[in-house]
């Protein structure tokens, strides 16, 4: 398999009115600084494009890109993150957990509501692309080739029925995936796979930046590439840290 151009691929979890003292998770993230980072990025001369480009080599003379993505499909981001988006006319990815639409996220410290059956397709009709998260939000590793394919294929056909369009992209739940994983989302067709911040970046294990609780500052560093770079030298920290005096 051909090795995919590195792009930034943010991720994000809750959208929030006001980032909460204390966040055990690390999963809020206030409209402001989203909005922020955002407003940094296209400043900075990024382009928000959809994930699907992510696999595909940049064409001759096209600037710099970067997706958004929003993980576990909370109600809040239809209410507080879709009008950030839409306010900026910028193309986005919400992973779903298809068999808890309409219920409550239980991975957390605490439950929040995700996104009703109605919620998510308004935020589908509003030009948001819809991708799995698995059926259950289990870790795909730990368990059987059945209950894999189950998790990976089911949601898939579960929210593509709910939708009516191909779901393109699943976003492995705690960005845990092997290699079993990986090939049980190839042959359910998906057209890749996000994984986390250790993600190598390949087509099913796409490399996400953790951007929810950065400073614009963290995200710059992160969004050009300098942060991946300087985790592969060999005096990493020092140059790390030469990386953050320069932004
Ligand atoms: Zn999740």
């Amino acid at each position: 398999m051909s090795e995919l151009t590195w792009m930034p691929i943010l991720m994000y979890h809750r959208i929030v009115e006001q980032e909460p003292p204390v966040d055990p998770d690390r999963i809020c993230t206030s409209v402001g600084r989203l909005a922020d980072h955002l407003d940094l990025l296209a400043a900075h001369d990024f382009a928000a494009v959809p994930l699907e480009l992510a696999c595909r080599p940049p064409e001759h003379g096209e600037g710099r890109r970067f997706a958004i993505t929003f993980d576990d499909g909370y109600e809040e981001t239809l209410r507080l993150a879709q009008p950030v988006l839409e306010a900026r006319s910028l193309p986005a990815t919400v992973f779903v957990v298809s068999s808890m639409i309409g219920g409550n996220a239980t991975w957390n410290d605490e439950p929040r509501p995700l996104l009703t059956r109605t919620q998510l397709l308004d935020l589908h009709a509003s030009g948001m692309f819809i991708g799995s998260h698995g059926r259950n939000h289990r870790r795909l590793s730990t368990l059987e080739p059945p209950a894999i394919q189950d998790e990976v294929q089911g949601s898939r056909e579960e929210l593509e029925q709910l939708l009516g369009v191909a779901v393109r992209f699943i976003a492995y739940p705690h960005h845990d995936l092997d290699a079993r994983v990986a090939a049980a989302a190839a042959s359910a067709g998906y057209a890749g796979a996000a994984g986390g911040r250790a993600g190598r970046h390949e087509r099913y294990n796409l490399h996400r930046i953790d951007a929810g609780r950065m400073s614009t500052r963290e995200l710059l560093l992160h969004a050009s590439g300098l942060h991946r770079w300087a985790r592969r030298q060999p005096m990493a920290r020092a140059v790390r840290r030469a990386a953050v005096r320069f932004f």
